[in-house]
């Protein structure tokens, strides 16, 4: 409702120039100019400063009091000049006119130089007839008039003219017998007539044609009249068309300013009465000595204060603080406007208000208070919400940030800030420019994507710290609309961690993949030269030189030495003291580099990391790495634990190798045994079948053994089989396979030999035997003897047990024949 008035007067300035006459200009030229241009007043201007203002009122006053027409017209224009700011508002410019009843403010700049002048006519114009539909009528207006003042049809212009004059009127109705109007003669129609005519009687003048109003009508239709027929005055008349009076525009004026803006015009009751039903507290306040005092209160602030209010002071009424800022406000300003203030009732209200200057400390106050207690809780609860929101993404360990469409930052929460190192006010200036590691063109491309394509981004990313480090982040942005404008919210996770976690995964897995091969390689080997030949490989991958040397576990001398990439750096240890060595003595590992305790190394300078072979809790080597580059933490961890897998290969093959041998050998004779024996006949039937070429073999069986035992004890016995199986071994051929069978009975295999040749190699056997003397003890030997039986495949059987039979058989006939034979049929 009150909008218009909220305006600053700047707005309604109309186009239409003033006339600005110089300063010296006569009455006589002032009403040419008054002609001319249809204006009604005139501004006087000096250094652009407005000095003085001139109304075809004052004119005409000044002809009545029969100035001559030569007198300078700025000295009729001496009054008290009433001014206003154009940035000033309509309200308080109504407010100066209604208060000191002028139709007229000149408008100036914050200079004080003349901007216009704004009318009450400008009210006019500017209201809209909306407001008036079913509001007041002609009669209300009429009420506050003085009683009519006309002129009859018989009065001569200057009678008129006095009436006029006398009585501040700007027109004068012309009436007939009857009272009713037959025309109208206002101020500007006697400056256009000629002065000399003063005695022609009004009847005889052209008069103007005159408007009227029933008293009964709406005030609406008055203002409709104003508008459309661009007339000043209208008479008001009854239902027989006698005239009751004349309203001017400024009547409509004061009219409109109250039911408009109410506290305009106090001497109007009808306005109290109307802000009376304002749904608004609306508060009169008197000043004095900055003392503010209630002195009216509408109903409706009765209703919701209580009238205790009435008389006292605004303090009783408003917190003692807030009045006193908006007090301050009022006297700066002249006018507040929406400032929100605390009641003593513990309402919260927004007042809007003005401060009319009386001077000498005095002054009247005009209050609207609208309670907007609820919509401030629910403004608290907003902020409290939003408070709530800003701490929750506070507390986020994600960083979260706003940039606008442009990529400025306009909002970061803390771990943004405090990750990236900026404080509040650094934060401000940044860019999304300034934090990604990416170039404009593309960050700008993405936003682009984000503000119109509607998508979410997501992706990997680096921010720049206030340092220019580097943190990896995965991001998630998506652009929101926020009071009409495009923002980015951009959610950010740190993955520093969690790519070092994946770096090390990957590290491990590739470590661990190397061993896989490395051990694999080592599982296909079949032989300790083999595991060295996997060692070299995966060492020489890492270092220049290894070097490796076993020692002999009864001895503890250098056994064996092995030398493999760069020997220029190392002499090998074969003619060395396994002793000297101190990774050997101490078994631990060792680093080295410029030292010169070990002779062995030919190039000191170089680092050399000495790894000790451990198998069954004895150094049994050392193995010595060297290298140009010196060695890491990580990599010395690698290839000691490389060394140890060797290590335990090493170690699995020494022990497979024992065991195997104690597997197939005799403990006492170290000959095969009968099982291993068993299993080369099986073997060998299979490839004379396959070959189909013919082995024999040969049992013998010593002879009288047990008289032996009995004559010289069992150890003598022992010591004879022993004799005995060497003796055979040095008999036979590399290829044959010879083994103790039984107690003293002995088996020999001669794969691709026939029984021709294998009765003679039974033969050789029984003759050296024959003559070999045994020495039982010092000067006492003895000889010995002993019985075969020989048989071949396929000649005396197809397998291997039809063959031993068969070779049992005959060994027991040699027996029966005598002993120290060969039988072989
Ligand atoms: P023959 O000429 O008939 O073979 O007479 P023999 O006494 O040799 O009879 P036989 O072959 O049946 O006797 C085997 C003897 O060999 C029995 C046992 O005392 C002896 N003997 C078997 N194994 C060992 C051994 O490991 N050490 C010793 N000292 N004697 C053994
Ligand atoms: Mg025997
Ligand atoms: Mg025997």
């Amino acid at each position: 409702m009150f909008y218009l008035l909220q305006l600053p007067i700047k707005n309604f300035l109309k186009d239409t120039e003033i006339l600005t006459p110089p300063i010296d200009i006569t009455l006589k030229d002032l009403l040419k100019l008054f002609q001319k241009y249809e204006r009604n007043f005139a501004v006087f201007i000096k250094d652009s400063k407005p000095v003085g203002i001139i109304t075809e009122r004052d004119v005409l006053k000044a002809l009545h009091e029969k100035y001559s027409l030569d007198t300078p017209a700025f000295h009729l224009a001496k009054r008290e000049l009433f001014k206003i700011k154009s940035k000033d508002t309509l309200f308080n410019a109504f407010n100066i006119m209604t208060e000191n009843f002028i139709r007229r403010l000149i408008v100036v700049n914050d200079k004080g130089e003349f901007e216009g002048v704004i009318t009450q006519q400008d009210l006019i114009l500017h209201s809209s007839a909306e407001l008036f539909k079913g509001e007041g009528k002609i009669r209300d207006l009429l009420e506050m008039k003085d009683k009519l003042i006309y002129a009859e049809e018989s009065d001569t212009l200057d009678i008129a003219l006095s009436k006029m004059v006398q009585h501040n009127v700007g027109s004068l109705p012309i009436l007939d017998a009857s009272l009713r109007p037959i025309g109208i003669i206002t101020e500007k129609d006697f400056l256009t007539l000629d002065s000399d005519n003063l005695k022609t009687p009004l009847k005889e003048v052209a008069l103007k044609k005159v408007f009227t109003v029933g008293i009964k009508d709406p005030i609406i239709k008055g203002i409709d009249l104003f508008k459309k027929y661009n007339i000043r005055h209208l008479v008001v008349v009854d239902d027989e068309g006698r005239a009751l009076g004349v309203l001017s525009q400024r009547d409509f004026v004061q009219s409109l300013t109250c039911t408009y803006a109410d506290f305009l015009e106090s001497n109007l009751k009808q306005a109290k009465s109307f802000i009376s039903l304002l749904p608004e507290i609306v508060l009169e306040l008197s000043e004095c000595d900055s003392e503010c005092r209630i002195t009216w209160m509408n109903d409706f602030a009765k209703k919701n204060l209580g009238e205790k209010y009435v008389e006292r002071d605004i303090y009783t009424l408003i917190d003692f603080d807030d009045w006193n800022r908006v007090y301050g406000l009022l006297k700066r300003e002249k006018m507040i406007y929406k400032e929100k203030i605390k009641g003593q009732d513990g309402k919260i209200y927004e007042v809007t208000g003005t401060y009319l200057d009386f001077g000498i400390k005095e002054g009247k106050i005009k209050l609207f208070l609208r309670d907007i207690t609820y919509e401030f809780i629910k403004e608290e609860n907003y902020q409290r919400e939003i408070r709530f929101l800003k701490s929750f993404l506070d507390n986020s360990l994600d960083y979260i940030f706003v940039i606008d469409k442009d990529g400025r930052i306009r909002f970061a929460n803390t771990a943004f800030k405090k990750a990236l190192g900026f404080s509040d006010e650094e934060i401000k200036n940044r860019t999304i420019f300034d934090i990604v590691d990416l170039s404009e063109e593309d960050l700008r491309k993405n936003m682009e994507l984000l503000i119109k394509k509607g998508v979410e981004i997501k992706g990997r990313r680096f921010y720049r710290d206030i340092n220019q480090n580097l943190i990896p982040v995965e991001i998630k942005a998506k652009a929101v609309i926020l009071n009409g404008d495009f923002y980015i919210i951009i959610n950010a996770r740190d993955i520093k961690e969690g790519l070092e976690y994946e770096r090390a995964l990957q590290e491990r897995y590739l470590i661990l993949s190397s061993f896989y091969a490395f051990a694999n390689s080592l599982n296909y080997a079949r032989t300790e030269e083999e595991l060295f030949q996997v060692i070299e490989k995966f060492l020489l991958e890492k270092v220049d030189t290894f070097h490796y040397f076993e020692v002999d576990s009864q001895t503890e001398e250098i056994k064996t030495t092995y030398l493999a990439g760069k020997k220029e750096y190392w002499n090998d240890c074969l003619s060395r003291e396994a002793k000297e060595c101190r990774v050997y003595i101490t078994g631990k590992s060792f680093l080295g580099k410029d030292e010169h305790f070990c002779s062995r190394l030919k190039r000191p300078d170089l680092p050399h990391f000495c790894i000790p072979l451990i198998f069954e809790g004895r150094v049994q080597g050392v193995l010595t790495l060297i290298r140009e580059k010196p060695f890491t933490e990580e990599e010395l961890k690698f290839l000691e634990d490389k060394v140890q897998i060797f290590n335990i290969y090493l170690n699995q093959m020494k022990l497979i190798k024992e065991y195997r041998e104690l597997s197939i050998r005799d403990p006492l004779l170290g000959i095969y045994n009968r099982r291993f024996l068993i299993e080369m006949l099986k073997k060998e039937e299979k490839k004379a079948k396959r070959t189909g070429k013919p082995f024999s073999i040969i049992l013998a069986d010593l002879d009288h053994f047990k008289k032996i035992n009995d004559t010289y004890g069992h150890f003598v016995g022992d010591r004879i089989l022993k004799e005995f199986s060497d003796l055979v071994g040095s008999l036979i051929r590399g290829m044959d396979y010879f083994a103790r069978f039984g107690g003293e009975e002995f088996l020999i295999m001669l794969p691709e030999i026939s029984k021709d040749s294998a009765v003679l190699v039974a033969e050789r056997i029984r003759k050296a035997l024959e003559k070999h003397e045994i020495l039982i003890s010092e000067g006492q030997t003895i000889k010995l003897t002993a019985s075969f039986g020989v048989a071949e495949y396929p000649a005396d059987a197809l397998n291997y047990e039809g063959l031993i039979k068969k070779a049992d058989t005959r060994l027991y006939q040699a027996k029966a024949e005598g002993r120290n034979r060969v039988v072989f049929k």
